[in-house]
């Protein structure tokens, strides 16, 4: 049989975020390539496979891009179902163009099976949907790291959601006020979205730094603007449920 590589979503965290289609094609899996940040517990849904680590996480440990790319190529020549496992979705911010142009071009055929990105996870774990009626038409997911390793901040919508900036709000902040948005802008931040331990604390865009002790070494992300302010009923919500509320709020 030809080989086919299947990009599948992980979702943020628990393995229960997973996309059932994912789950499907996971479990007829003969080799899985797989990032740190996937759950552990992923393994179970394809305990016949080869799992292979691969892990990228922030700056530790990090797999060239290209070995990854060579070893999913060398993974093809073996087997015929082979799954690229990635935390959150596949297309968001995860180096998937470098791994498909690879195998596309060796004329391997691939699909990309979708999950929930940081930035949906985190926005649930906090009540604050993304969109607002009226305030919030328009949502951002944007990395706060440039390719060479700067951090960058912007203003181009109502809701914008940072990506990798965990190690470094109070400097987040600095830039945030000088793209233009003011100091009282709501922000929050999420880390561990989607595990049972995930955080979530509120603050504005001139106190951000106070998020950083609280979030350290968690892999975490900053939402600001209208998609980042707590709703007006959310004391209320929040104690009516206590089981849904989340984990650490400020
Ligand atoms: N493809 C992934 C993003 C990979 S980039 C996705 O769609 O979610 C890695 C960054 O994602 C981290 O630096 C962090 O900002 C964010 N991230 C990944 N998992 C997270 C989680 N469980 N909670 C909060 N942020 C997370």
């Amino acid at each position: 049989m030809a080989a086919r590589v299947s990009f599948i979503g992980a979702g943020p965290g628990a393995a229960d975020l997973i996309t059932l289609r994912g789950a499907r094609v996971l479990g007829a899996a003969q080799a899985v390539l797989f990032d740190a940040l996937t759950d552990p517990a992923l393994r179970a849904m394809a305990p016949q496979a080869e799992w292979i680590d691969v892990g990228k996480r922030g700056f530790a440990h990090a797999t060239a891009q290209p070995t990854i790319n060579a070893l999913l190529l060398a993974t093809a020549g073996r087997h015929s179902r082979v799954v690229r496992l990635k935390g959150g979705d596949p297309s968001v911010l995860g180096r998937l163009e470098e791994e498909l142009d690879t195998l596309l071009a060796a004329g391997i055929d691939c699909e990309v099976i979708p999950g929930v990105t940081a930035a949906l996870a985190a926005a649930a774990d906090a009540l604050r949907p993304l969109t607002r009626r009226g305030s919030g038409r328009s949502v951002s997911l944007t990395t706060a790291m440039t390719q060479l390793g700067s951090l960058h901040a912007t203003r181009s919508a109502d809701t914008e959601v940072f990506y990798m900036a965990g190690r470094q709000l109070g400097a987040l902040s600095a830039k945030l006020l000088l793209a233009g948005w003011p100091g009282q802008t709501p922000v929050c931040v999420v880390s561990r979205a989607g595990w049972p331990d995930r955080r979530v604390s509120s603050h504005s865009v001139a106190s951000l730094a106070d998020a950083g002790p609280l979030h350290a070494d968690r892999p975490a992300v900053v939402t600001v603007g209208a998609g980042g302010a707590a709703l007006a009923s959310a004391g209320t919500a929040l104690s009516a449920s206590p089981a849904k509320a989340p984990a650490a709020t400020t």
